[in-house]
């Protein structure tokens, strides 16, 4: 069996006296997979996301990625972690309003070390991809929620990491938008991105995954892949 992309092993993670947000939570995820998170608020889905972003450790446990121990990783090793092998996708898209849509995609890239010439030659080659290039020039301020998230996608792609993740992506979206994202991250998997989603959206986890890992109460109450037929 190959080495699992995303391995969590009995992962516990307690902010001060309360309840923990997470509590010997493991599973393995491997390259390919799309896996959907679901759970009612507080069960601890933000928290999961965070800690395979290397935004936040676990108490206990261990958070490993790509083979990296991202759980250990000091401040600068984790962004650079975070830069090269994940990408994001947040709930309200988190563009940067004063840069232009291009820009915006290629910023990431240009951290990284990538030069501007070639940041921005991915960046329409992606918007382009994501069926959004007519608007490299503009600013995000004039585009739709739908095609922001689409901007957003693109930037979350643009240094080509091993792993996308979503977290309520579709959550700021009309129903008709939030299809379209759903269908865009399903093509995204066929080419072989990896995805985990957080989501409320039962509609967007049938359209895009084919695994689901329920929490409830920071424990995983259910982790089911569906069959062919599905
Ligand atoms: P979800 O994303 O499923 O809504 P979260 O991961 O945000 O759940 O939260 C899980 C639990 O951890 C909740 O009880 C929440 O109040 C708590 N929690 C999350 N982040 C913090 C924090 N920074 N400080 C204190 N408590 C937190």
């Amino acid at each position: 069996m190959t080495t699992p992309l995303i391995d969590l092993h009995d992962v516990s993670r307690e902010y001060g006296d309360g309840p923990p947000a997470l509590d010997g939570v493991s599973f393995s995820v491997r390259a390919g997979e799309a896996v959907a998170v679901l759970g009612p608020s507080g069960s601890g889905k933000s928290t999961l996301l965070s800690l395979i972003a290397g935004l936040d450790r676990p108490n206990t446990g261990t958070v490993t990625v790509a083979g990296v121990r991202v759980d250990r990783l000091g401040e600068a090793a984790s962004a650079r972690y975070r830069r090269a092998a994940v990408g994001m996708v947040f709930q309200f898209f988190n563009l940067l309003d004063d840069l232009t849509v291009a820009d915006n995609v290629a910023l990431p890239a240009q951290l990284a070390g990538t030069d501007r010439a070639e940041a921005s030659r991915r960046a329409v080659e992606l918007l382009g991809k994501l069926g959004v290039d007519g608007y490299a020039r503009a600013y995000p301020g004039r585009l739709s929620g739908g095609e922001r998230q689409r901007v957003a996608v693109a930037r979350a792609l643009v240094n080509r990491p091993a792993l996308l993740l979503a977290d309520e992506p579709t959550g700021a979206l009309d129903t008709a938008s939030g299809e379209d994202v759903g269908a865009l991250l399903s093509e995204l998997n066929a080419d072989g991105q990896t995805l985990v989603v957080v989501t409320h959206d039962l509609a967007l986890a049938r359209s895009c995954t084919t695994r689901t890992i329920s929490l409830v109460d920071g424990r995983v109450a259910e982790d089911v892949t569906a069959g062919p037929a599905r």
